[in-house]
């Protein structure tokens, strides 16, 4: 099965003023499989914007090769299993939500009939129906990013790429649009959207890449990073602790609860104590660095 994303050794130099050079990728690799929501972290000015123009055809890389499902991104069928949402998009303001959607259809070679149920599905899942006949300048940004967002799903793309996708949304635009990649996960599709914000990472992606300066910095399974990133639990047992639990515990035995706090180093034989003690554990909780932390370490 082809890849929804392959790129490797990809760079782009782009010219800039009086001349000057500015290496915006250097040669970068990564795959995303198809099934995956996949995170694209880094901080301002990494590449991700780059990276993601090129996966649409917008622009020319200076070397290197991006594939999305096995097409080379310079040929347009390339494109025709892709939902893109740029960064900011921005629309003609004077048209209502409805008719952005039925020129987008067109554009898709969508026939009238299929146009006008494929709106009210998207309109419907990003909480635009009551908004469809208005034109899109009286939008709030967050509503211009949520039809940004019905767009890109109009055409039943197998493959989102989304830049920032979460950008200029309050809390419940963010809850809605993490429940919507999830539920575009559950259909089998693929989602590869750039953020900076790592809790939204954190909470529905698969994978990570980090890229600074152009380059690849970690590309690991999310649920690898958390893992990892455990330095012990908090452990509530039924009964006040006995003395020997002592060895295990790094802040020493609680004065008046069960409360303990177990490095993890220590956690295993502290586990084989706890059964031969008899004691019962009515609480166990990992603490963990956040992939927040993970984030700031890879790219110091
Ligand atoms: P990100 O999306 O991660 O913030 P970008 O891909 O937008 O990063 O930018 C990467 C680097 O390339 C930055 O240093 C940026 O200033 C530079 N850059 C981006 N677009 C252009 C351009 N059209 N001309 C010159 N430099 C650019």
């Amino acid at each position: 099965m082809m890849k929804p994303i392959e790129i490797a050794q990809l760079s782009k130099t782009y010219r800039g003023k009086r001349g000057r050079k500015v290496e915006a990728l250097r040669g970068l690799s990564l795959s995303v499989s198809e099934g995956e929501v996949f995170g694209f972290l880094g901080p301002n000015g990494a590449g991700k914007s780059t990276t993601i123009k090129t996966l649409v055809g917008q622009i020319k890389p200076s070397s290197g090769r991006a594939l999305l499902f096995g097409d080379s991104v310079a040929a347009p069928k390339a494109r025709r299993k892709v939902g893109y949402l740029p960064e900011n998009p921005s629309f003609y303001d004077f048209l209502t939500a409805r008719e952005y959607l039925d020129l987008a259809g067109r554009a898709f070679g969508m026939d009238a009939a299929l146009i006008e149920s494929e709106s009210d599905r998207v309109l419907n899942a990003l909480n635009l129906a009551d908004a469809s006949q208005r034109p899109i300048r009286g939008f709030s940004k967050g509503m211009v990013q949520r039809l940004g967002l019905a767009q890109t799903m109009l055409h039943n793309p197998d493959l989102y790429i989304l830049d920032e996708p979460m950008s200029g949304l309050d809390p419940v635009g963010r809850a809605l649009v993490k429940d919507l990649i999830l539920e575009l996960k559950s259909q089998g599709r693929t989602v590869f959207f750039s953020t900076h914000v790592i809790a939204d990472v954190e909470a529905i992606c698969d994978r990570v890449a980090i890229i600074a300066q152009g380059e690849l910095r970690a590309e690991n399974a999310v649920s690898d990073i958390i893992a990892e990133g455990i330095e012990g639990y908090h452990v509530r047992l039924s009964q006040t602790p006995p003395s020997e639990f002592n060895d295990f515990l790094e802040k020493g035995l609680p004065e008046k609860t069960g409360d303990l706090y177990v490095p993890r180093q220590q956690f295993n034989a502290f586990m084989r104590q706890v059964d031969q003690s008899g004691c019962t554990i009515n609480l166990l909780e990992p603490k963990r660095k956040s992939l927040e932390d993970f984030f700031l370490r890879i790219i110091a």
